[in-house]
């Protein structure tokens, strides 16, 4: 008995973010899309034909969480006039007069879930519609389905009540319409398996509920479903403990992430429940050991009767790829490593078959090339780089040649920049012509003279513009950089790129991250060219930009036979030979982004420690080639940095740049409380909104900064990249920020 915990429902060539973005921008109708939708499900159920059950509920037309907000009436004020797919697009995306709702992360995954708000004042009234479309949908197909449902303490606490009303008082709420829709979810079948995902209980105990887990539970199973709790991402011993003590039919653990959960196995037999063996890893891209699998598998089995042990993935796959039949220029042994959505359904298959039943002859064949597979790839010379990795056996600087208090006068005497210097983040608008200059000499149509002297004019254009405006410190725009970590990834060793590996990001949005299957190094400078060109064009500064090591890790399928924190140390080398080169070639200022270092930080608190430090030593690894009078930028995309503050602080970068435009001085407290003493660019304008600030505005929230931190110690810049911009926002807006930082230097 196997299943998948869910599968991705973008589809295999994007269809349905097509679909979404065609009736989005009034293209199609509302059946057009719903028809995609269906076909996709029908396709999707198809795959797990073989399976005990297949997922329904995973599909989505834009996120889950927003869904069981929608199905629990949990709509906003703001959105209460409308109905149907306008009011539920309206929440993810916004509608004329009413701001969407947030997004924000789902656990440590680079999957966004939209934020549900929770009022006392809401009556919630439920919609069960889809559920039940979909439930009937997949009976009609002769499927025997599992709803997903996500589970109620994990929607309540990742929801923002937004008056002041009690947590308790709210938890109530939403119990009741929750149950509700649980006793009409009963009336489509009486006999039904009912996934509840749970990852909020891998976060360890949580005061407001941990007592409630108990009764809610047993509530749930007395109403007759077979219920079964699944957690993931990390172990969850705390909850399986509680959950052994209900009457629930069966608890899913993570085997892959969360290797503890071990220590929960006796327990489990005891109660008598069916274990969920998060056994195939759903995050991550890398053909399985089955053979290895399989020990793991035997060992469970001395604890629990074979028969109370189902195979599943360890999450839902909706964070991997659809699958690698579209993968034709890959590399074909490095193909042969990989495991997408679809060939991870084959691998639980496999190892069911063996698991139940040995290697009969019908499977032998499969196994065996698994076997084979896994071998051929860790002794493959794609993999192993005897260079990089004797390089990391010697010592690494991980320290600034000085401390602060003395590089920063040196760099103060050598860049010679105002009181409040202005700077930007360092991208410049992507202009459609830009993006069609990249594609066609990615294609081939055209040559790299040409793509060149395309590029250049950009560069040239946009410093000659910031020169125009007065900035300080001046950026050549990242013209020929699609994605941060894309252009780093695609010019170093270890990397590969899949063609049609796309990852839901968020709504119709994805992403295709880049795959480190092998030893990193970097064959030849990545940036020097073009920052040296810009460089050549101004008596201004101008600062390189480079991705840091932890945000390439971090945004980027990683291999499994290596930790990560050699995989980052080895991203870090080839980013500190890019910064000596860059020193070397006369650029004073270099920019190391970091806008991932926060999303890397582990679910449970107890492994925070050892992600910070060696975080904090491949960040330093990369920057401490920096010579004193070289100085180091640093950008993170977030504002909220209390928990992080140490950390922050031991980076040691000389310059960090932030986003705290939308919180006027709030967040960066934190930096004057702990005494912060580099220098700081806290965001003074939001660049994710059209809007153009006025200068007044600006001169506002630099007053603002102001009554915070010193202005010797203050740095004046947008919040983030301008890439999203239009020249027509960018323009003015800078006018303005440069403007306002005159009037308040001669004030
Ligand atoms: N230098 C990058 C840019 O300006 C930083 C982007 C980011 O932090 N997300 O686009
Ligand atoms: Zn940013």
């Amino acid at each position: 008995m196997s299943i998948i915990i869910g599968f991705p429902r973008i589809g295999e060539h994007r269809e349905l973010k097509k679909a979404l973005e065609s009736f989005w921008s009034g293209k199609s109708s509302q059946n057009d899309l719903q028809n995609v939708a269906k076909e996709l499900r029908k396709k999707h159920w198809s795959y797990q034909k073989n399976l005990e059950l297949v997922s329904v509920n995973d599909f989505s037309l834009y996120d889950n969480v927003l869904d069981l907000a929608y199905m629990l009436g949990a709509i906003p004020k703001r959105f209460q006039q409308y109905d149907g797919l306008e009011q539920y697009f309206g929440m993810a995306r916004g509608l004329k007069d009413s701001l969407a709702c947030e997004m924000t992360k789902w656990f440590n995954t680079n999957y966004h879930y939209v934020v549900p708000e929770l009022s006392r004042t809401d009556s919630y009234k439920i919609n069960p519609t889809k559920i039940e479309n979909e439930f009937k949908e997949a009976k009609a197909l002769g499927y025997q389905p599992k709803i997903n449902l996500i589970g109620l303490f994990t929607f309540v606490a990742l929801s923002k009540i937004i008056d002041d009303t009690d947590f308790e008082i709210i938890f109530e709420k939403i119990k009741n319409a929750y149950f509700e829709l649980l006793d009409t979810i009963k009336t489509f079948d009486s006999n039904l398996t009912i996934q509840f995902e749970e990852p909020i209980f891998t976060k360890g105990e949580d005061k407001r509920f941990y007592d409630k887990i108990k009764d809610i539970y047993n509530q749930i199973a007395a109403k007759g479903f077979k219920t079964i709790v699944i957690t993931y991402f990390e172990h969850s011993t705390e909850a399986t403990e509680i959950l052994c003590e209900t009457n629930i039919e069966g608890i899913g653990l993570d085997f892959i992430y969360g290797e503890k959960n071990l220590s929960s196995l006796p327990k489990i037999a005891q109660s008598g429940k069916t274990l969920y063996a998060g056994i195939i890893d759903g995050r991550n891209i890398w053909v399985a050991n089955l053979e290895n699998k399989l020990k793991t598998l035997e060992k469970f089995s001395q604890y629990l009767p074979k028969n109370k042990i189902i195979l599943n993935t360890s999450c839902s796959l909706l964070h991997t790829p659809f699958g690698k039949d579209s993968e034709i220029k890959m590399d074909k042994e490095i193909l042969s490593w990989l495991s997408f959505a679809r060939e991870k359904i084959t691998e639980l298959e496999i190892l069911e078959s063996v698991f139940r039943n040995g290697i009969s002859p019908s499977i032998k064949e499969k196994w065996e090339k698994n076997i084979s597979i896994n071998q051929n790839r860790k002794v493959s010379t794609k993999i192993n780089d005897k260079a990089t990795q004797e390089r990391l056996k010697q010592p690494i600087k991980t320290q600034r040649e000085s401390a602060f208090k003395d590089r920063i006068k040196l760099q103060h005497k050598a860049l010679d920049y105002p009181i409040l210097p202005t700077t930007t983040i360092g991208s410049f608008p992507q202009t459609p012509e830009l993006r069609a200059l990249r594609q066609s000499f990615k294609k081939g149509e055209i040559d790299s003279s040409v793509y060149e002297k395309g590029i250049e004019e950009y560069i040239k254009d946009c410093v000659a513009f910031q020169e125009e405006i007065g900035l300080d410190v001046l950026v050549h725009g990242e013209p020929e950089r699609n994605d941060m970590v894309e252009y780093f990834g695609e010019q170093l060793k270890g990397f590969v790129f899949s063609q049609n590996g796309w990852v839901q990001s968020y709504g119709s949005r994805c992403v295709k991250p880049p795959i480190i299957f092998g030893d990193v190094s970097r064959p030849a400078p990545m940036t020097l060219k073009w920052i040296t060109y810009a460089q050549s064009l101004s008596s201004k500064i101008l600062k390189g930009m480079l991705t840091g090591p932890v945000t390439i890790l971090n945004w980027s399928f990683v291999r499994d036979d290596l930790q990560r924190s050699d995989v980052c140390k080895q991203i870090a080398l080839a980013i500190a030979d890019e910064i000596n080169d860059l020193q070397n070639a006369g650029i004073k200022i270099i920019q190391v982004d970091e806008a991932a270092f926060k999303e890397g930080y582990p679910l449970r608190k107890e492994n925070i420690k050892t992600y910070e430090e060696w975080a904090l030593y491949c960040f330093k690894a990369s920057v401490s080639v920096a010579k004193a009078t070289t100085q180091i930028h640093t950008h993170m995309c977030y504002s909220e940095f209390n928990d992080i503050i140490k950390t922050i602080e031991d980076l040691d970068a000389d310059v960090i740049s932030i986003e705290t435009a939308r919180s006027g001085n709030e967040l960066l407290k934190i930096f004057a409380d702990v005494g912060y003493s580099h220098e700081v660019g806290p965001g003074v304008y939001d660049i994710h909104s059209p809007r153009i600030p006025t200068k007044e505005e600006i001169i506002k929230q630099i007053r603002l900064l102001l009554e915070v931190l010193p202005k010797e110690q203050l740095w004046i810049n947008p919040d983030c990249g301008l890439k999203t911009r239009k020249w027509e926002e960018v323009k003015p807006s800078l006018k303005n920020l440069v403007e306002a930082t005159k009037e308040i230097r001669n004030n």
